[in-house]
């Protein structure tokens, strides 16, 4: 499978699209980084288990990038995913991920809250 450059770019992040460039390179000292995202398994990122988001949110801790990573996610309304370091669903900040089933009423009062 092939990639297009243009894929690799990421819509959103201050209403600008961003290269690799933006995400890897060196610090001013001449180390260079990775980004943990880049180098941990793609599906802490997008997991459903609370360990693995968990995870996912601690790798974020150490990134170069977390605030423009977070900014980004928010301006993009990400679906799902940590990004930033934290847990996005249908493009808001959530706590945790609900389990299956019907939504506690305080879960639903808090929504409606928070739509209004
Ligand atoms: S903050 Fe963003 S770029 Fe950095 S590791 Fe987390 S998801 Fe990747």
């Amino acid at each position: 499978m092939s990639v297009l450059f243009s894929e690799l770019l990421v819509p959103g992040w201050a209403d600008e699209k961003i290269g690799l460039d933006a995400v890897t390179g060196t610090y001013s000292d001449g180390s260079s980084f990775n980004l943990p995202c880049h180098t941990a398994d793609p599906e802490l990122f997008f997991s459903e288990a609370d360990l693995a988001i968990a995870e996912a949110k601690s790798l974020c801790g150490g990134c170069p990038v977390r605030a423009q990573c977070l900014e980004g996610a928010i301006s993009r309304a990400e679906p799902a995913g940590v990004w930033g370091g934290e847990l996005f669903e249908d493009g808001r900040v959530i706590a945790k991920k609900r389990k299956a089933g019907r939504p506690s009423l305080s879960e639903v009062a808090a929504r409606e809250e928070e739509a209004a």
